[in-house]
């Protein structure tokens, strides 16, 4: 059986970051990865735009291709971990084949979420996570006219963009009673849903699948308002869920995610996780839950890293913050921006120009900290009101400005502004 010093399950974002982490801080421990796809390690953020035509396959990687063999990793690439035994600090891959670790680093990302719809199982419906699916979904647009999109999120309206730039119908179909309901507020979900009108996708919202005709394919979707649709190709984009498969039902503990300390330590010695597949830390709210975004995983992976090579660092800047584009709508948000309008203790400040598709909101509380934002149309220096939030600044003094474009630096106190830039540095270094 082989043996290494730092075993890594899943080869995307966290894996990378803790890789690269690790080769800071050790230069000789022996690092694996196992990874269940068989594709160079790609960023999953580009699979609308490689379906669009605008990235090919290369310009997808996110490191080059000789990274594993410069880093000095062993990769075992299109392989699944089916087990783990903690006690004896053994991986079992689903060949047979067992991998003996010091630290186990678990990195095994989201899956996409499927509602138990009867025929969902059919050949031309997709779920939009991962290069396969893409792959499959270009294959299916030869001839296509007609698409729905089960699910009006953020994946599932990064697809219905793509599927519409390539000339096809689409109708999107959201439960909830508008779009990114979880991630944005009404005015937002109104400008965004605007956006997608104007170029002629259709939303249906207080909807979702009632039946699926059709034999091998699905040909045709009634709705729950009745309404029929023709279909050549079903996107299923209604979410993602932290993946822990491998170790459900195991002494790893498990709330929506896999639980982990700002070490990125789980409930388990000498096994951590990172990314979509743990529930980290969220510096704005001070609880641990699923963060599902890029720079989470890797930052996660890389603090993990240090901890397992026995050099402490904490995650403590980790949030929900999106950063989205649909056709010509840009649009940011962190923190708290939905469901905080009942909260007596916070104030909220807005401006809202709804028909040139700008809005920028500020929730505030009683100490005048920022504990979220959302930003459409003029989206710049979102980076600096993340400082402001991170900092814990006493933004009273200047928060009408928080609403206009060119807010900076520049408008906040000389004290202030060096105290921010100082730590703008300081937090480029782990
Ligand atoms: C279409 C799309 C667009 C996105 N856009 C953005 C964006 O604009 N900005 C942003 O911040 N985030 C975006 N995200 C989210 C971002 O891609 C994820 O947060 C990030 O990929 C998480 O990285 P990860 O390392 O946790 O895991 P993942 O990227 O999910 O990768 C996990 C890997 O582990 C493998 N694996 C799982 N179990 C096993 C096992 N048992 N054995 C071996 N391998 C296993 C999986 O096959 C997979 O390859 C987007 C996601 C999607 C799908």
């Amino acid at each position: 059986m082989q043996k290494f010093n730092y075993l890594i399950i899943g080869n995307s974002a966290g894996a990378v970051g803790c890789i690269e982490g690790l080769r800071t801080v050790d230069k000789n421990g022996t690092i694996a990865v196992v990874s269940e796809e068989s594709h160079h390690v790609y960023s999953r953020a580009l699979i609308p735009y490689y379906l669009d035509g605008k990235v090919n396959k290369e310009n997808m990687h996110y490191r080059p291709q000789d990274f594993y063999q410069r880093a000095g990793v062993t990769l075992f690439s299109g392989q699944r971990a089916s087990e783990v035994h903690f006690d004896t600090k053994e991986v079992v891959m689903a060949g047979g084949e067992r991998l003996g670790y010091e630290k186990l680093l678990l990195a095994t990302g989201g899956k996409p979420i499927v509602p138990p719809i009867p025929g969902l199982d059919k050949s031309n419906v997709f779920t939009f996570l991962s290069m396969d699916d893409v792959l499959k979904i270009e294959k299916s647009l030869a001839g296509a006219k007609d698409a729905v999109v089960l699910g009006g999120g953020v994946i599932g309206l990064m697809a219905a963009e793509v599927l519409k730039k390539k000339g096809l119908n689409v109708h999107v179909l959201e439960l909830a009673p508008r779009v990114l309901a979880p991630v944005i507020d009404e005015t937002a979900s109104d400008i965004v849903e605007s956006s997608f009108k104007e170029v002629g996708v259709e939303i249906a919202t207080n909807n979702t699948i009632q039946e699926i005709h059709g034999q091998e394919t699905v040909d045709k979707i009634v709705l729950k308002d009745g309404t029929v649709l023709s279909c050549d190709l079903l996107v299923v984009g209604v979410g993602v869920s932290p993946r822990v498969d491998l170790v459900a039902n195991t002494a790893i503990k498990i709330e929506r995610g896999i639980v982990v300390d700002q070490k990125m330590q789980t409930s388990v010695p000498d096994v951590y996780a990172c990314g979509d597949c743990a529930s980290i830390y969220d510096f704005i709210t001070g609880e641990n839950r699923p963060l599902p975004l890029w720079p989470n995983a890797y930052s996660g992976g890389r603090v993990a890293a240090f901890n397992m090579a026995g050099k402490s660092r904490y995650y403590t800047w980790g949030t929900g913050m999106n950063s989205m584009h649909f056709f010509d709508t840009n649009i940011i948000n962190a923190g708290m921006n939905v469901s905080e309008e009942n909260d007596q203790n916070l104030e909220i400040i807005t401006k809202v120009e709804k028909e040139k598709r700008i809005y920028r909101k500020f929730v505030i509380n009683e100490q005048g900290h920022i504990k979220g934002f959302a930003l459409i149309g003029e989206v710049a220096r979102a980076g600096i009101l993340l400082n402001l939030i991170r900092s814990k600044v006493d933004v009273r003094p200047f928060k009408q400005k928080l609403l206009e474009e060119d807010f900076g630096y520049a408008h906040m106190h000389e004290e202030l502004r060096w105290q921010l830039l100082k730590d703008d540095v300081v937090l480029g270094v782990i």
